[in-house]
């Protein structure tokens, strides 16, 4: 059985897309690690890499060539200044000159090592081989990866990378489906974030687990604070306007502030009425995916092009709903999405590519809700109720990135999933919970049924939907 991590499930990145970008660039760094392994690593003079399938239809409005550049440098997601990716890639292409791993000048000439490859490998949509020689113009290794949806990757029949250190024998709570957590929520007595946190604790400390937590929040409320304070236009060529810190700056209470921490804690202040309160939510939640799609550092939540749906329906509890919120309130409610998160992965799918829109939106959604019904009093059993309503009115959500940017429609569909999000967890709690008409298990299944029988056109290629209907010359193809 496969076991995932919260941390697996939420992760600091780079946008904008988890399969597209962060997957590829995992993907390279694993070729490093493989060459370094296999003692190759210092004869190697120049890498070419092949993107297949979608990583080959939407890789350059979702930045994959450039996620592998920075893969195969060594640079780190998480820890990378966005600002150092856009010179760092244009002194490579202009010098036709990388250091591998950070370590080793190689001729590198983007337009040509990287070649980009529409036909599909059988094994998933999203492929990418990796070929090293020396000098001479041996091979000296081959390797070919999958971008699985949401940072993870994995080789041909492989089980994708689970949290370092975990032990899978020792979750005390194995659970591949929703009924399995519901048991041992019974059973125990507790709640979804209780056994969560005992699967956690196999791989860290409570202090551990707290801290890296609470870390995850403090980038999710940067991004939110960046997006609502920047104006101008998100590259790519589609000349979309940024809107966050537009509406923002309609709705702004008067605040003093110094960063987003205190942002946060002054906007637990102000009196939001019924009537703009979904404006905000939905503000926050766009000004993620904004700086998603600005190369920004954002949570992968599960996958970048969902990113915003999570912290906007946090942040909307805490300024809105408890303002008295604690750290606890924070760290359970991640618990929760991440839990909600890893059953559809391990159930249904995460990726796009496989899974169209559904699978990112809808998850995302859907993990949200679940986490606000548990912070809003919910048993178990409406928690999984708000996650499964959630989804059963995302099901058959395509995929149809215009320009194979992640932009339009998949910024707005992040406010659109954070308040489903907000209104399937108040339905839950209204709703008898002993009862459930559809169990979140069969809707996880008819997703994935849906997923199958989805045209391959709608799932990250920008051939169908929007994208076919709105015809864009973008300026990278
Ligand atoms: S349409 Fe949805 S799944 Fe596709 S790129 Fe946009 S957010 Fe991601």
């Amino acid at each position: 059985m496969e076991q995932i991590s919260v941390f697996d499930i939420l992760k600091v990145g780079i946008g904008p897309s988890s399969s597209h970008t962060l997957g590829p660039w995992r993907a390279a760094g694993r070729f490093l690690s493989t060459l370094r392994e296999k003692e190759l690593f210092e004869k190697v003079d120049r890498v070419s890499v092949t993107l297949y399938g979608s990583l080959s239809l939407t890789g350059r409005g979702h930045y994959t060539d450039l996620a592998v550049i920075l893969g195969l440098c060594g640079a780190d997601p998480e820890v990378i200044p966005p600002e150092d990716i856009r010179p760092m890639v244009s002194y490579i292409e202009q010098s036709g000159c990388m250091t591998l791993g950070g370590e080793r000048d190689i001729t590198f000439c983007p337009l040509q090592d990287i070649v980009f490859e529409k036909t599909f490998l059988p094994f998933h949509s999203n492929g990418i081989t990796f070929v090293a020689s020396d000098k001479d113009g041996k091979e000296l290794d081959s390797e070919t990866y999958y971008s699985i949806g949401g940072g993870f990757v994995v080789q041909e029949g492989e089980m994708p990378h689970v949290g370092e250190g975990v032990d899978v024998k020792k979750f005390p709570y194995p659970i591949q489906k929703a009924d399995e957590l519901l048991s041992y929520t019974k059973r125990e007595k507790c709640s979804i974030a209780d056994v969560v946190l005992e699967n956690e604790k196999t791989i860290r400390s409570v202090p551990e687990i707290r801290e890296k937590l609470l870390g995850i929040w403090d980038v999710m409320l940067q991004s939110i604070y960046t997006g609502c304070h920047t104006l101008g236009e998100l590259p790519g060529g589609l000349r979309v306007k940024r809107r966050a810190a537009y509406v923002y700056g309609r709705i702004k209470p008067y605040l003093i502030y110094n960063d987003h921490r205190e942002w946060a804690r002054e906007l637990r202040h102000v009196q939001a009425d019924a009537k703009n309160v979904f404006t905000w939510v939905s503000t926050f939640a766009i000004a993620v995916n904004e700086v998603n799609a600005s190369l920004g550092r954002i949570v992968t939540a599960p996958t970048n092009g969902s990113s915003g749906v999570i912290p906007a329906v946090l942040l909307y509890y805490l300024s809105f709903v408890n303002p008295k919120a604690t750290d606890d309130h924070i760290i359970e409610y991640l618990l929760v999405c991440g839990e909600i998160g890893s059953i559809f992965k391990k159930e249904a799918t995460i990726s796009a590519a496989q899974g169209g829109c559904q699978a990112e939106i809808g998850v995302s959604s859907a993990m949200a809700a679940a986490g606000l019904c548990h912070l809003m009093g919910g048993l178990p059993q409406q928690c999984l109720a708000a996650a499964e309503i959630t989804m059963e009115h995302h099901l058959g959500l395509t995929c149809d990135p215009v320009g194979g940017l992640v932009q339009v429609p998949c910024i707005e569909r992040n406010s659109m999933g954070a308040i489903k999000a907000i209104t399937a967890a108040g339905w839950a709690l209204n709703n008898d919970p002993s009862v459930p008409v559809v169990s979140l298990d069969s809707v996880i299944k008819t997703m994935w049924e849906t997923a199958l029988d989805m045209n391959t056109k709608y799932k990250e290629t920008a051939l169908g939907g929007l994208a076919a209907q709105v015809p864009v010359n973008h300026p990278d193809c």
